[in-house]
């Protein structure tokens, strides 16, 4: 069966999967093991402000779902890699860790290049991009 690929920025909601957290200078860490977001985790996350400010979600990616979808790949990462181009992107030798990557649409995408830019994402800047 098809495995489905993941959306590296999504909202807070229960069934997402926690895959990072802001640091220093509005940059987003990734966790080594994402963590499910049930009801209970939920609720927290989101009875003080927009946890999307402060955390990174990942879920399925919706394809002819999302405003996103081009038709055969996702089209917000390219807008996003064309928004930052005058951005020094931070090109380390060895990958983050990332506990999506496998699964990851950007990745499969774009490569390292996704990566690259993606720490430096909160999911307002995905909301920018409309299609
Ligand atoms: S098309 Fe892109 S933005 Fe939309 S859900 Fe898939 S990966 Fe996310
Ligand atoms: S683009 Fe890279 S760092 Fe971002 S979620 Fe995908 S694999 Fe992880």
């Amino acid at each position: 069966m098809k495995e489905l690929k993941m959306c590296p920025i999504t909202k807070c909601e229960p069934g997402a999967k926690l895959i990072g957290v802001k640091i220093d200078n509005d940059v987003f860490d990734f966790l080594k093991e994402n963590i499910m977001v049930d009801e209970d985790l939920f609720d927290v996350m989101t009875a003080v402000s927009n946890p999307e400010k402060r955390f990174r979600f990942s879920n399925v990616c919706l394809e002819t779902g999302c405003k996103h979808w081009t038709g055969a790949a996702c089209g917000c990462v390219g807008k996003v890699l064309k928004n930052v181009e005058d951005l020094t992107l931070k090109k380390d030798a060895i990958l983050p860790q990332c506990s999506i990557r496998e699964r990851c649409r950007w990745f499969y995408q774009e490569g390292r290049m996704a990566c690259d830019v993606c720490p430096l994402l909160a999911i307002k800047d995905k909301d920018l991009l409309e299609v």
